[in-house]
C-alpha cells in the first residue's frame, strides 16, 4: 500500500480524497495555489506545499511544481481527483517515469477514451451500443452530408477532443450542416487545440444514464449500477440520482454486465464511468470518463461501497475483493450540486461565506470544503458543495431532500439552493419524468420560479 499520497486537486474532492486516505492510514500531502492557502483540505492534510499563483495553469496544472512537491515530501502516489490533470495520459506517464504511482487507469486507456472518436470505436468493438453516426472523423462537407442523409436529421457535430459540452453543434436540416461543422471546428480548435469533429444522430428526448465501473487491471471488473444525470444546464449536470427512475433491475443487470465485460476485456484499472444516452428503451454510448466523478457519492449511498478507497487499493496493486454479487443496491440517493451562482442569472458569485449551516440527520451527506468565514476564490469552478440524500424509496429521498434543502444556510454569496428548493417541489421531478432538455425548458418557461 502507498505510504504517502499527494492530492493534486482542490475543493471538495481534495477533502474527499483526504478522508479516504486517513481511513486507510495513508499520510497526505495537500498542494495549493496562493488563492487556496486557507482551504480546508490544506488545514487537514499532514503536509502542504504551495505550488504557484492562482491561475490553474501555473498551479494545479503545473507538472514541474507537482513533481517538485512529490520530491520534497517523498509522496509515492498522486491522486488527481477530477478535472485538472485527472485525464491527462502524459501526466500519468511522467509520474511513472519518476517512480510515482498515478491513482487512475493505465495511460493507454486514458488516451483512448480522451479521444471521443477512438473511444467510440473501442466501445463498439467491445460490444457496447453506440449512437449511430460517422465511423470516424469527418473531413469534408460532402462526407458530412452523406453520413447525415444516412442517419437522418437532426444531427450533432461533436469535437473529438470534446469536454464540458464545448465544440458541439446541432444541425436540424441539410442547410444548417455546413455552418454547424465550421462553428464546431473553430470552437474545438479554440478550446482544445484540435479541430477534429465527428457526426452523430441527435437524439430528441434522451435521458443521460451512466454506469459506474471498477476494475483491478488484471481482468476482474464489476459494475456498480447506474446514475441518472438527465437534469442538466448547458450540458452540465445539476442533479444526479441512483437508481434511475426509468431503469428496471433487469435493464440494470444487462447494461451493467455489458459494460463490466468490456472493462474485463480491456483489463481496465480503477474507477470509470461509461456514459449513455437512453431513449425508447435503448442505450447509446457517448463517452467514457476515466476518473472519479463529481456525482460518485450517489453510487456510494446506494451500494455502501467507498469508491475512492477501492480506487486507491487497486491502484496500489491490491486485487479487487468485490464480486458482482457483493454489490447490493439499497434505496435511492439524490445529489444536488450547490454552486456559488445567482439562482436566476447563474452569474458566478465568489466571495466570503458569512453564515454556513449544513443540514444533518439520517440519510444526509454534505461533501463540501466550505466553512463559515471561507472565501470562495474567483479563479476556479463555482461548486460550494454537494448535498447527497439517501432514502429507502425515491419518495422518502425527495421528502428528506426537501427538508435538508430548507435547513441548508449559505449566506454572504448567491447560491443555487433556491433553484433546488423549487425543483424538489416540481411535479415532473417528483414523477421522475424528465429528459436532458427538461431543465433548460423549465428555466426558460418559468423565469420567476427559478428563485423559488
Ligand atoms: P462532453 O464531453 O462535452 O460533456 P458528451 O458527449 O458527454 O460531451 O455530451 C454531453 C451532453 O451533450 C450529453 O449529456 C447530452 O446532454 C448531450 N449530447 C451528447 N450527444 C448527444 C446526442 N447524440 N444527441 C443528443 N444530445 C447529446
Amino acid at each position: 500500500m502507498f505510504k504517502k499520497i499527494l492530492i493534486a486537486n482542490r475543493g471538495e474532492i481534495a477533502l474527499r480524497i483526504l478522508r479516504a486516505c486517513k481511513e486507510l492510514g495513508i499520510a497526505t500531502v495537500a498542494v495549493h495555489s496562493t488563492a487556496d492557502a486557507d482551504a480546508m483540505h490544506v488545514r487537514l492534510a499532514d503536509e502542504s506545499v504551495c505550488i504557484g499563483p492562482p491561475p490553474a495553469r501555473e498551479s494545479y496544472l503545473n507538472v514541474p511544481s507537482l513533481l517538485a512537491a512529490c520530491e520534497i515530501t517523498g509522496a509515492d502516489a498522486v491522486h488527481p481527483g477530477y478535472g485538472f490533470l485527472a485525464e491527462n495520459a502524459r501526466f500519468a506517464e511522467i509520474l511513472k517515469d519518476h517512480n510515482i504511482h498515478f491513482i487512475g487507469p493505465k495511460a493507454e486507456h486514458i488516451r483512448i477514451m480522451g479521444d471521443k472518436i477512438e473511444a467510440k470505436k473501442t466501445a463498439q468493438r467491445l460490444g457496447i451500443p453506440v449512437v449511430p453516426g460517422s465511423d470516424g472523423g469527418i473531413t469534408s462537407d460532402e462526407e458530412a452530408q452523406r453520413v447525415a442523409a444516412e442517419i437522418g436529421f437532426p444531427v450533432l457535430v461533436k469535437a473529438a477532443a470534446g469536454g464540458g459540452g464545448r465544440g458541439m453543434k446541432v444541425a436540424m436540416t441539410a442547410d444548417d450542416l455546413s455552418q454547424a461543422l465550421s462553428t464546431a471546428r473553430s470552437e474545438a480548435k479554440a478550446a482544445f487545440g484540435d479541430d477534429a469533429v465527428y457526426l452523430e444522430k441527435y437524439l430528441a428526448k434522451p435521458r443521460h444514464i451512466e454506469v459506474q465501473v471498477l476494475g483491478d487491471g488484471r481482468g476482474h471488473a464489476i459494475h456498480l449500477g447506474e446514475r441518472d444525470c438527465s437534469l442538466q444546464r448547458r450540458h452540465q449536470k445539476v442533479w444526479e440520482e441512483a437508481p434511475s427512475p426509468v431503469i428496471t433491475p433487469a435493464q440494470r443487470a444487462e447494461i451493467g454486465e455489458t459494460v463490466a465485460k468490456a472493462m474485463r476485456d480491456m483489463n481496465y484499472l480503477g474507477v470509470g464511468t461509461v456514459e449513455f444516452l437512453y431513449e425508447d428503451g435503448n442505450f447509446y454510448f457517448i463517452e467514457m470518463n476515466t476518473r472519479i466523478q463529481v456525482e460518485h457519492p450517489v453510487t456510494e449511498m446506494v451500494t455502501g461501497i467507498d469508491l475512492i478507497n477501492e480506487q486507491i487499493r487497486v491502484a496500489a496493486g491490491e486485487p479487487l475483493n468485490l464480486r458482482q454479487e457483493d454489490v447490493v443496491f439499497e434505496g435511492h440517493a439524490i445529489e444536488c450540486r450547490v454552486n456559488a451562482e445567482h439562482p436566476t442569472t447563474f452569474r458566478p458569485s465568489p466571495g466570503r461565506i458569512t453564515h454556513y449551516h449544513v443540514p444533518g440527520g439520517l440519510g444526509i451527506r454534505v461533501d463540501s470544503n466550505a466553512y463559515q468565514g471561507y472565501s470562495i476564490p474567483p479563479h476556479y469552478d463555482s461548486l460550494v458543495g454537494k448535498l447527497i440524500v439517501h432514502g429507502k424509496t425515491r419518495d422518502e429521498c425527495l421528502m428528506r431532500l426537501r427538508r435538508a434543502l430548507d435547513e441548508f444556510v449559505v449566506d454572504g454569496i448567491d447560491t443555487t439552493l433556491p433553484l433546488f428548493r423549487t425543483l424538489v417541489r416540481t411535479k415532473a421531478i417528483a414523477e421522475g419524468q424528465y429528459d436532458i432538455h427538461w431543465l433548460e425548458h423549465f428555466l426558460a418557461e418559468h423565469p420567476e420560479k427559478k428563485a423559488g
